[in-house]
C-alpha cells in the first residue's frame, strides 16, 4: 500500500519557478493497474519519479506499507529503489554496451546478488516477457518492441511490488503497444502497476484505475481508495530496508565490459593519456642516460683523482692561490709616491713551508674504520685504500750480466743519485702523487731510506680481502701477454696506452744494457746529445726476466760486535744472496683498455697487496728488528746511544763513531776537519792565541806524526790523516768531542731505524685514498673530514689538496643546473598529462549521464557509481601506462640512434630504468583516478531524474 500525502514539487530555473506538482494526495493499492492521464507537462513523470525514490518531494509525506519516508536517507532510497521498484521508461533506457541478458541483471548486479544466480534469474524473467533466445544480443540488434519487454523483464527480475512504467508505449506502434500492454497487464496481477500514459484508449482498455493530472494537481480517479481506519492510524514508523551493495570485482567488471564494446574508442582515449606519460618516460629516460653519463664522467674522474691525504703533506691550495694571474684589487696599494716592496714571492714560499705537515693517519684511519663515521656515507664502490710505504730493493741482471739495482740501475754507479736520472725515471705517466712526493722530498730535504724503487707500484686492491685486484684495474687494463697476479710473488709489467714503459724503468728492470744507461747518464751531466734507444722488446724477455726481491730488514748483516752493516749499495754481498732472494714471477703484461676512465696503475711494475702484507710481517720478525726493539736506547748499526743524555755520553759515542770508520772515511773527515779550520783561522786571525781549532791542532799533530814530515796536507796519504785523525780523537777534549759529535756524529732515532728495516703499523698508512663516486660526494667528504677536524686536536688535523675541487668545482654547479632542468622538464610533463587525463575522463562521464541515471534508477548508490567510473578511470590509467611505456620504449630505439648522431658518439644512452617503468604505469592509474575523482564525483550526485531526462 501506497500512500501519497498532499505532495508538492516546484522546479526552480532561475527566477522561474515551476510547479510540477500541487498538493497530490492519493492511495494506491497493494495490487492494481493504476493508468495516470494527462497532457504533456502535467507531472505524471514527476509524480512516477516521486513514487519510485528517484526524485525528492518539497512537502507533504511517501507513505510505504505504513512507514512514512520523511526521514529516509540516500542509501535507505537506493535500496528502496533497487528492492521494491521496477522502472520501465518510454525510451527503454538499456545500456548499449551491455548484452540483454546483463541488461535484466543489472538491478541483481547492483545489490550483489552471485553471478551464477543472477544469471538464472534474469534468464527467468526472460522467458517471461518471451525473450530468452535473445539473452546474448545488444540491445541495438532488437525491434523497439523487444527492448521494451527486455525493459519490463529488467524491472521485473528483482521481483519488486511496485513497477512504474513511464509511457511504455510512447515510442512503439499500436500492435506492438497492445503485446506490451498485455504483458503489464500479466505483471499487474499480483502487485501494483503505475503507467503513465497520454493513449486514454489503451488506459481505459488495460488499467483497473485511471488517475487524470492536470498542471500538477489532481483532477479525477475513477477508483478512489479510502485507507482503512486501524491502518491509517498506525503511526507512520521509519524503517531501514536492506542495502544495496556492489562488490569492487563487479565494478570493475561492468567498467571492463563497458570498454572492451568500445574498443576503438578506448584505445583513442588511452593513447591520448598516454600521451603525458610518453612525455615523461622519454624526458625520463633521457635524463636517466645524461645522467648515467655524468655520473660515468664523476666516477671516473673521482676514481682517477681521489681525496689523497699523504703522511706528510703541504697544501697545495696556498700555492695555487697565490700563483693565480696578477694582483688582486685587495693587493693593491695604489701607492705613486716611491718604491714599494713586492713580497708576495717571500711570502708564498713562507706560506708553503708553513704549510707543510704531518698527518695523524693513525687516528683518522681509526675513524674512517669505524663504519658509522660520516665519511664512510659518501665513499664510492672504489671505497678507501690504505696504502703502505714498504721497504725493499729489487735487483736483476741486465742483458750483459751485470748486476742492477732497479732503483738505482748499476748497482755501485752513479746513475741514482744524478737528477737527471730522477727526473727522467718520473715518466711522463708520473701520478699526481709522485709528484708531490718529489716536490716533498725537495723540500723537507728528506730522503725516505731503503724505499721501494720507484718503478714498483701497488696494484689497488678490491674492497673486500678476497680481491687481490680492484675492479677498477680489472675493468680499465686489459693482459696483453700472460696473467694478473694471483700470488704475493707475481708481478705484472704494466705499459702506458702506446705499449710503452719509461727507458729509465726498463734499464732498472735489466731489459736494457745498463752500460749504456751509464753512458747516457754521464753524456746528460756533461751536456752532451744524446741518443735513445726505440727497439721493440718482446713481450717474453719481460715474462722471462728474473727478479730477486730483497726486504730493507734483509739488507743488513750482523758483525760480530753486534753492530749491523748495510749491503744493499755492496754489488758482491747483494750477489751472494741472490739464490735465497725472493723471486719475483713477471706473470703478465697488462695496458689501459681504449677509452679507459682512469689509468690508477703507473708504467712500470705492479705488485699485489699480498707482497705487501707479507712484507710488513717479514719485517716485524727479522733478527734486525728484533735486536733494535731488545734495546731501545741504542742504535743496532753503530752502537750510538739514540739520545745521549750528556757531553760525557756525546764524547764517548763520538770515539766509537770514529772508531767505525774505515780509512777512506777517516781521512775524508780528517780532511773537513782541516779546512774548516784553516777558514777559521784566516776569518779569526785577530783572535786570542790560547784557542786552538780542532783543525789547527791537527795540523800540528800531521806536522808532527812525521812520517810524511815536510809535506802539505794536501798531499797527505789516506793512512796518514786518518791516523791523524785517531790520535786527534784518542787526546782530544770532552768540549772537542763534543763538537765532532755535534758536527758529524747522529744517532739516528729508533723510529727512523725501524722504519728503514720496514716496520710499518697497519694502523699507519703512508697514504689514504678516499674514492666518491660523484662530485657532490666528493664535496661531502670534504665536509666530513672538516667536521673530524672540528673534533680533534690542532696537531690531528688532516690536511690534504683536493686537486678536483681546484680542478672543476665548477663543473658541480653545471651538473645541478643541468639536473634540475631535467627535473623541470619531468614535473612540467607530468602536470599537463594530469590535466590531460583529467579531461578525458571528464568527458567520459558527460557521456555516460544517461548510463548513470539508469544505474541509479536500477538502486545503484552514488558510492556503486563513483566505483564505476573510477574503475573505469583506472582501466583507461592502466592502458594509458601501458601504451605509454610500450611506444617509449619504441621511440627510444631510433631516439638513441639520433641522440648518438647528434651528439657524435655512443656515451649517452637513454633507456627507461624498469623501475621508473612500473612507477610511470601506477603513476598513469593514480592520475586518472585523481583526474577522474571530480567526474565521477559529479556522476555519482547527479539527480537520477535529472540524468534520465538527459538525451
Ligand atoms: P509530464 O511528464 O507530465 O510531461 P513532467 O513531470 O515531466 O511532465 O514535468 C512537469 C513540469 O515540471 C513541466 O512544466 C516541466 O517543464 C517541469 N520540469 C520537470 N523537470 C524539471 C526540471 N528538472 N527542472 C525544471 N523544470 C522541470
Ligand atoms: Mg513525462
Amino acid at each position: 500500500m501506497l500512500q501519497i500525502q498532499s505532495i508538492s514539487k516546484q522546479y526552480k530555473t532561475g527566477d522561474f519557478v515551476c510547479k510540477a506538482l500541487d498538493d497530490v494526495s492519493v492511495s494506491l493499492r497493494d495490487s492494481e493497474f493504476v493508468a495516470i492521464l494527462g497532457p504533456s507537462g502535467s507531472g505524471k513523470t514527476t509524480l512516477l519519479n516521486i513514487i519510485g525514490g528517484l526524485d525528492r518531494y518539497d512537502s507533504g509525506d511517501l507513505i510505504i506499507n505504513g512507514v512514512s519516508t520523511k526521514r529516509y536517507k540516500d542509501r535507505d532510497w537506493d535500496a528502496y529503489r533497487n528492492h521494491t521498484i521496477g522502472f520501465v521508461f518510454q525510451s527503454y533506457n538499456l545500456i548499449p554496451h551491455q548484452s540483454i541478458v546483463s541488461n535484466v541483471e543489472l538491478a541483481l548486479t547492483i545489490s550483489g546478488v552471485p553471478r551464477s544466480e543472477r544469471r538464472a534469474r534474469a534468464l527467468h524473467a526472460l522467458e517471461q516477457v518471451g525473450l530468452a533466445e535473445h539473452a546474448n544480443k545488444r540491445p541495438n540488434q532488437l525491434s523497439g518492441g523487444q527492448m521494451q519487454r527486455v525493459a519490463i523483464a529488467r524491472a521485473l527480475v528483482n521481483d519488486p511490488d511496485i513497477v512504474l512504467a513511464d509511457e511504455p508505449t510512447g515510442a512503439l506502434d499500436s500492435d506492438t503497444s497492445v503485446q506490451i500492454m498485455d504483458l503489464l497487464k500479466e505483471v499487474a496481477k499480483d502487485r501494483l502497476v503505475v503507467m503513465v500514459t497520454h493513449n486514454p484508449e489503451l488506459a481505459r482498455e488495460y488499467a483497473t484505475r485511471i488517475i487524470e493530472l492536470r498542471d500538477g494537481v489532481l483532477r479525477s480517479d475513477s477508483d478512489p481508495y479510502e485507507v482503512p481506519e486501524q491502518s491509517q492510524e498506525k503511526p507512520a514508523v521509519h524503517r531501514r530496508l536492506g542495502r544495496a551493495s556492489m562488490s569492487f570485482a563487479t565494478s570493475v567488471a561492468l567498467s571492463f565490459n563497458n570498454l572492451r564494446t568500445k574498443k576503438a574508442r578506448t584505445l583513442l582515449t588511452s593513447f591520448a593519456g598516454s600521451i603525458g606519460i610518453i612525455g615523461i618516460a622519454l624526458i625520463l629516460s633521457v635524463s636517466t642516460g645524461v645522467n648515467a653519463y655524468i655520473d660515468g664522467i664523476q666516477r671516473d674522474t673521482m676514481t682517477a683523482y681521489p681525496i689523497t691525504i699523504d703522511s706528510q703533506t703541504f697544501d697545495m691550495t696556498s700555492i695555487m692561490g697565490a700563483q693565480a694571474g696578477g694582483r688582486t684589487d685587495e693587493e693593491k696599494s695604489a701607492k705613486t709616491d716611491g718604491i714599494y716592496p713586492d713580497d708576495r714571492s717571500v711570502k708564498q714560499t713562507a706560506n708553503l713551508t708553513n704549510s707543510i705537515t704531518k698527518n695523524n693517519l693513525t687516528d683518522f684511519k681509526k675513524y674512517l674504520d669505524n663504519p658509522n663515521s660520516e665519511v664512510r656515507k659518501y665513499v664510492g664502490s672504489t671505497g678507501i685504500q690504505y696504502s703502505y710505504d714498504v721497504k725493499f730493493s729489487v735487483f736483476d741482471h741486465d742483458p750483459d750480466g751485470t748486476l742492477v739495482n732497479a732503483d738505482g740501475v748499476d748497482i755501485g754507479g752513479t746513475g741514482s743519485s744524478s737528477v737527471a736520472s730522477k727526473m727522467t725515471s718520473m715518466g711522463p705517466s708520473a701520478s699526481m702523487s709522485d709528484v708531490t712526493g718529489m716536490q716533498m722530498s725537495m723540500l723537507t730535504g728528506k730522503t725516505d731510506t731503503n724505499a721501494a724503487p720507484d718503478s714498483f707500484h701497488e696494484i689497488m686492491p678490491g674492497t673486500k680481502d678476497s680481491q687481490l685486484i680492484s675492479k677498477v684495474v680489472k675493468d680499465n687494463y686489459r693482459v696483453v701477454r700472460g696473467a694478473w697476479p694471483t700470488t704475493k710473488d707475481e708481478v705484472v709489467l704494466v705499459l702506458d696506452d702506446d705499449n710503452k714503459v719509461p727507458l729509465t724503468t726498463l734499464y732498472e728492470l735489466g731489459l736494457l744494457k745498463a752500460a749504456d744507461y751509464d753512458e747516457m747518464m754521464s753524456r746528460i751531466d756533461a751536456g752532451k746529445k744524446i741518443n735513445t734507444p726505440t727497439g721493440r722488446i718482446d713481450y717474453s724477455k719481460a715474462l722471462d726476466q728474473k727478479l730477486y726481491l730483497i726486504p730493507a730488514a734483509d739488507q743488513y748483516v750482523k758483525g760480530d760486535d753486534g753492530r749491523y752493516t748495510y749491503i744493499g749499495d755492496n754489488a758482491d754481498e747483494i750477489a751472494k744472496r741472490l739464490s735465497t732472494a725472493t723471486q719475483l714471477k713477471v706473470v703478465g703484461v697488462v695496458k689501459p683498455v681504449k677509452d679507459a676512465s682512469a689509468t690508477p696503475l703507473a708504467a712500470g711494475v705492479g705488485y699485489t697487496r699480498a707482497l705487501t702484507n707479507d712484507l710488513i710481517d717479514h719485517a716485524d720478525s727479522s733478527a734486525i728488528v728484533a735486536d733494535q726493539k731488545a734495546d731501545k736506547e741504542r742504535n743496532v748499526l753503530n752502537g750510538l746511544t739514540f739520545s745521549p743524555k750528556d757531553d760525557a755520553e756525546k764524547a764517548a759515542d763520538a770515539k766509537t763513531y770514529v772508531s767505525t770508520l774505515g780509512v777512506s772515511d777517516k781521512a775524508a773527515m780528517a780532511k773537513t776537519l782541516l779546512t774548516s779550520s784553516q777558514a777559521a783561522g784566516q776569518s779569526a786571525a785577530g783572535q786570542a792565541a790560547g784557542q786552538q781549532t780542532a783543525g789547527q791542532q791537527m795540523y800540528g799533530a800531521t806536522q808532527n806524526g812525521s812520517a810524511a814530515a815536510g809535506q802539505s796536507t794536501g798531499a797527505a796519504s789516506e793512512q796518514q790523516l786518518a791516523d791523524s785523525l785517531d790520535a786527534y780523537v784518542a787526546s782530544a777534549t770532552q768540549d772537542q768531542l763534543v763538537k765532532i759529535y755535534d758536527a758529524y756524529v747522529s744517532g739516528g732515532s729508533y723510529d727512523d731505524n725501524l722504519a728503514a728495516f720496514g716496520v710499518i703499523s697497519r694502523d699507519a698508512p703512508s697514504t689514504i685514498n678516499i674514492y666518491a663516486d660523484s662530485f657532490e660526494n666528493k664535496d661531502h667528504i670534504s665536509d666530513a673530514i672538516s667536521n673530524y677536524n672540528a673534533t680533534v686536536g690542532k696537531d690531528d688535523r688532516i690536511v690534504y689538496t683536493d686537486y678536483v675541487g681546484l680542478m672543476m668545482s665548477s663543473v658541480t654547479t653545471i651538473i645541478n643546473v643541468i639536473s634540475y632542468v631535467l627535473i623541470a622538464f619531468v614535473s612540467v610533463s607530468l602536470v599537463v598529462s594530469s590535466i590531460m587525463i583529467g579531461i578525458i575522463t571528464y568527458i567520459s562521464v558527460l557521456e555516460r549521464t544517461k548510463e548513470i541515471g539508469i544505474l541509479r534508477a536500477m538502486g545503484a548508490s552514488k558510492r556503486n557509481v563513483s566505483q564505476v567510473f573510477n574503475a573505469e578511470t583506472g582501466i583507461i590509467g592502466l592502458c594509458a601506462g601501458l601504451i605509454g611505456i610500450g611506444v617509449t620504449l619504441l621511440l627510444l630505439i631510433p631516439g638513441n640512434q639520433l641522440l648518438h648522431h647528434a651528439i657524435g658518439n655512443n656515451d649517452v644512452n637513454a633507456v627507461l630504468p624498469p623501475l621508473a617503468a612500473v612507477i610511470l604505469v601506477l603513476l598513469s592509474v593514480a592520475l586518472t583516478l585523481v583526474g577522474g575523482i571530480i567526474p565521477s564525483r559529479k556522476a555519482a550526485k547527479q539527480d537520477p531524474a535529472t540524468a534520465l531526462r538527459t538525451e
